[in-house]
């Protein structure tokens, strides 16, 4: 049987035959006759450079199919064919966007209806490679972030796309595709992976971005992630997501709070406004780990002035200490988080494993009570007005 094939096709009925695709098209897979535009599957490679230029978006049309439609075929329609059915594995690999849409509305939804970018943040590039045409970036350095005996592996991962173009802003995450096919025989799904770098990369103006990669005991991506050595290629879907973006408002106020890796969107959010000339309104986290050997980039964040960035560190598992959370050290600055909860400049985030939400959610609703307020009420309107994110996983 063969392998099933997403093919790339043209809506004869929005179509205006204005041929810009078939101008564009850079290995001339598109052409027409008196009555279509087609594309040809023996000659697309994917490269989406006719997608942009087409005026109504009738060339964004794909069928998964395990024998391609001919060129006579596609002439001879009036309307284009509905998807067939053509098996489980077909069907896996055309829903593979639509899984990393619902993997990150999954993650957002703890910030309890629909998420909603800052009214100041800057336009994300979006799924511009997928799991048929990822990009291919190397590995520029991968270093151990934890310590040997902490119990927890931490990876800090540098990836370098050449000359791919890769945008992404502070608070996206890319795709990685893990190589080879699981038990079923399928081929892996790609996993998602905060950036943890700037927008203009880690290294300033070179076109890499980091990750901070928590290796999971038999987890098929963080594994290989996390083994991966300098010199190595992995394929990357992405860039995704839309929302949990950082605003570009210089004056804009954050309170972040996160566990594990969920501060790797705080590094890049950090960095940014390190890197910006111009003062800009304070931040503060509140960043729980067990110790702080397992607590990623304990080291340079010591480093950031509290000026910038006010730090709560905190250990649920310090030898002598009372075990302490992120929400009992929220409790105890309460009054800084009222003051910050009453500025309309403020921004919240929170990230990292969902089990930190409900302690959070307490928090902030112990918080509101205090000042006499609804804290659902007022996260729902924070949340409206784009200042209210969750991502956890
Ligand atoms: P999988 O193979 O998918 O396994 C899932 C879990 O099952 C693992 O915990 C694993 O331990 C367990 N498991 C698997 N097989 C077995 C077995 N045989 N026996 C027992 N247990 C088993 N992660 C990060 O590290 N850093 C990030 O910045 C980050 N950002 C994310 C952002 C978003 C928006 C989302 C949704 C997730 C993010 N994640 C991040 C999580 C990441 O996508 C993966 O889910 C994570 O790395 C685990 O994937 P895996 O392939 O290693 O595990």
């Amino acid at each position: 049987m063969n392998q099933p094939l997403k093919q790339h096709l043209i809506d004869p009925e929005i179509c205006i035959r204005c041929y810009t695709c078939e101008m564009t098209c850079p290995v001339g897979a598109i052409t027409h006759d008196d009555n279509n535009v087609v594309v040809d599957a023996a000659n697309c490679n994917f490269c989406m450079d006719c997608i942009p230029v087409c005026p109504t978006g009738s060339i964004d049309e794909w069928r998964v199919v395990t024998v391609p439609y001919s060129l006579e075929e596609q002439f001879s329609w009036a309307e284009l064919p509905v998807q067939q059915d053509v098996g489980s594995e077909s069907e896996q690999i055309e829903a593979l966007d639509e899984v990393m849409a619902a993997l990150l509305a999954d993650a957002h939804k703890g910030a309890g209806g629909k998420a909603k970018a800052p009214a100041s943040a800057a336009k994300p590039s979006v799924n511009l490679y997928n799991i048929g045409k990822p990009a291919i970036a190397k590995v520029q350095g991968s270093y151990r972030l934890t310590s040997e005996d902490s119990g927890t592996e931490v990876r800090h991962i540098i990836l370098d796309f050449g000359a791919q173009p890769f945008p992404v802003l502070e608070g996206q995450s890319i795709g990685i595709i893990p190589p080879g096919v699981g038990a079923d025989g399928k081929p892996h799904l790609p996993r998602l992976y905060s950036v943890s770098s700037p927008r203009d990369g880690e290294r300033p103006n070179y076109n890499n971005i980091a990750l901070t990669v928590k290796r999971e005991e038999h987890g098929t991506c963080s594994n290989y992630v996390c083994n991966l050595r300098k010199g190595d290629e992995v394929s990357v879907a992405g860039p995704f997501g839309a929302t949990f973006l950082m605003p570009d408002d210089p004056s804009a106020r954050l309170l972040m709070i996160c566990t594990g890796t969920g501060s790797a969107p705080f590094r890049a959010f950090t960095m940014r406004r390190q890197r910006m000339a111009a003062s800009s309104g304070d931040m503060m986290i509140f960043f729980g780990a067990r110790t702080p050997d397992s607590l990623p980039y304990f080291g340079p964040l010591n480093k950031v002035p509290e000026r910038l960035l006010k730090k709560h560190l905190v250990f649920s598992r310090l030898p002598g200490a009372e075990k302490e959370y992120v929400q009992d050290r929220m409790m105890a600055e309460q009054e800084a988080i009222t003051e910050l909860l009453a500025d309309p400049d403020t921004h919240i985030y929170i990230c990292g494993l969902r089990g930190m939400e409900e302690g959070v959610e307490r928090a902030f609703s112990q918080i509101a009570e205090g000042i006499g307020e609804h804290w659902e009420t007022m996260r729902d309107a924070m949340r409206v007005a784009g200042r209210y994110h969750v991502e956890t996983y």
